[in-house]
């Protein structure tokens, strides 16, 4: 599963922050997840209880946020909400589209206790 190795890179970062801090342990993490990104929210929810086992964030909470797809099209210039990848630009119907954001799972915020 996609999600399951993409979770478990997020509780390195945050492991490693952590340590950096000096924290005993992580309390919450929270992560953005883009529509065009391919993650599916509930698989990482799923993912997180079984990645966190053992680890600093064992126990935490997570909160997920979701980002929009944003593109910028390449003929006209204009910026559009896009829903998939494939989607052509709403004003000139080119495909030829710049993705601004919404294709990336990232850790955005974390709290540490300790
Ligand atoms: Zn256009």
């Amino acid at each position: 599963m996609h999600e399951l190795s993409l979770t478990q890179n997020l509780i390195e970062i945050a492991e490693k922050h952590a340590r950096r801090e000096g924290a005993l342990f992580i309390s919450s993490i929270t992560v953005e997840i883009g529509a065009l990104s391919g993650v599916i929210p509930e698989a990482v929810e799923f993912a997180f209880e079984a990645c966190t086992n053992g680890t600093l964030a064992e126990g935490a909470s997570l909160e997920i946020q979701h980002v929009p797809g944003v593109g910028r099209c390449l003929e006209c210039g204009q910026e559009c909400p896009l829903e998939a990848l494939t989607d052509p630009c709403p004003s000139c119907h080119s495909f030829s589209l710049e993705i601004l954001r919404g294709q990336d799972m990232l850790l955005i915020e974390m709290e540490i206790d300790g």
